[in-house]
């Protein structure tokens, strides 16, 4: 039988994640089914976890990476934070891998000097440094923005991918949906009836796979 474990990884809750190499060994277990409570996302490329492969798909990133000496003498400014709740955070094991141990400024208090380095996802929004091509493409708003995009890999295709049917899923929300609706209800019984609600349910099942709540 599989045990559940519930795991959080928002900063309220961040109590609750005392050990991060004992949870990160429970979410390593196969025989431990993981419910992860809110934000359920990538705090790097905001992929939902159910859209790139379940709660198996993320990591427990240390966002100041507690390994990395600094230095000549290679010293490890953050070997302190190596089990400490808020240094942790939600990312897909791809961003995780191409983030490795980087911390450019190599100063605690700076994840970013505004050319190079990692959006604090306690204290910036990520919409404020980069925006949505309609294709799918990130692109920078301010820096460090291209620094993201370059070394996460954030135009990866099944990124790309996800973010156009986002935008197609959100259009079609605005501009053709609510006129479906209006059909169903003012023709109730006719053809034109029976293929908005074949049309709603179509849209609804798109949308809940590439939107999960
Ligand atoms: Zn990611």
């Amino acid at each position: 039988m599989k045990r559940t474990v519930i795991y959080f990884f928002d900063e309220q809750d961040a109590s609750r994640r005392s050990n991060a190499r004992e949870l990160q060994s429970l979410i390593d277990d196969p025989s431990i089914h993981v419910e992860a409570l809110e934000p359920y996302r990538c705090v790097y490329c905001d992929s939902h976890q159910d859209t790139i492969g379940g709660p198996e798909a993320m990591q427990l990133d240390h966002f100041r990476p507690w390994n990395k000496g600094f230095g000549r003498e290679k010293t490890r400014h953050f070997a302190h934070l190596v089990d400490e709740p808020t240094n942790l955070v939600h990312a897909c094991g791809v961003c995780n891998r191409f983030k490795a141990a980087r911390w450019p400024t190599e100063d605690i208090d700076l994840p970013h000097d505004h050319e190079k380095g990692w959006l604090d996802p306690f204290a910036e929004i990520r919409s404020d440094f980069l925006f949505v091509n309609a294709n799918g493409s990130l692109v920078e708003g301010k820096p460090p923005g291209n620094y993201l995009i370059k070394t996460l890999r954030l135009n990866r295709p099944l990124l790309m991918r996800q973010r156009e049917l986002l935008n197609i899923v959100a259009t079609l929300e605005q501009e053709q949906i609510p006129r479906l609706r209006n059909i169903l209800q003012s023709a109730t019984g006719s053809e034109h009836a029976q293929t908005a609600q074949v049309a709603l349910v179509l849209f609804d099942t798109i949308r809940s796979q590439c939107c999960p709540d």
